[in-house]
């Protein structure tokens, strides 16, 4: 489906999908669907992980902000390229949950309970941004979490569909803008959820 980055398709060989999803999804588990995750939202199609993650030209070592935990499946596969993993997650129960996922691959990605709206500002700034669900605009306060030279993705739209988009600031701190297409997420929501 046009993921050529072996280094992407290594680590979708070793993270196994199915350990993300309910016993009931096992036999689909490795089809290209979404699936329920409990809290109403649903982890994202692996093509979807995959063009996100190949959008992002990551490199080894560096810092990616990730909006919208989720199952942790999108996380674990940042982490095993390489990356230093910093997920939030709006909904208590799916935090706790991606947290025992990713302890027990042995990752070393920090997750947290919060509004991705907001970012982290501690850790800031990042290489990548990688927002996971669907933005009705750009939010600013992310874009300012972004180093020059850095990367953002972001689906945004505020209906049943999103454009996925590419934002690159360059080193003198200007941002570009490349659309990659239409997606479907769930959508970005302010607040967190306990
Ligand atoms: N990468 C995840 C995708 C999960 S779906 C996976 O593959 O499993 C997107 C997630 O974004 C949902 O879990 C949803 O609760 C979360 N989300 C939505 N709005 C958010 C916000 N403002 N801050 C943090 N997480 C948010």
């Amino acid at each position: 489906m046009g993921i050529n980055d072996e280094k992407i398709l290594e680590a979708f060989d070793a993270i196994p999908r199915h350990y993300f999803l309910d016993l009931v999804f096992d036999a689909q588990a490795y089809t290209n669907m979404a699936f329920q995750i409990g809290s109403g939202q649903t982890i994202s199609h692996p093509y979807t992980v995959a063009f996100q993650t190949q959008l992002l030209e990551l490199e080894k070592g560096m810092k990616v902000l990730e909006i919208g935990t989720g199952s942790g499946f999108q996380t674990c596969v940042l982490c095993k390229l390489g990356a230093k993993v910093f997920s939030i997650e709006r909904h208590k129960e799916l935090h706790k949950k991606a947290k025992g996922m990713i302890d027990f691959f042995k990752f070393s990605a920090r997750l947290f309970f919060g509004d991705g709206y907001k970012g982290n500002k501690t850790y800031a700034p990042y290489d990548r941004i990688l927002v996971t669900c669907g933005a009705p605009k750009l939010p600013i306060e992310l874009l300012s979490q972004l180093k020059n030279g850095g990367v953002l993705v972001i689906p945004v739209g505020a209906g049943k569909e999103q454009k996925m988009i590419k934002l690159t600031k360059d080193f003198e701190g200007n941002v570009s803008e490349k659309d990659y297409g239409i997606f479907k997420f769930v959508p970005m929501l302010e607040r967190k959820v306990n």
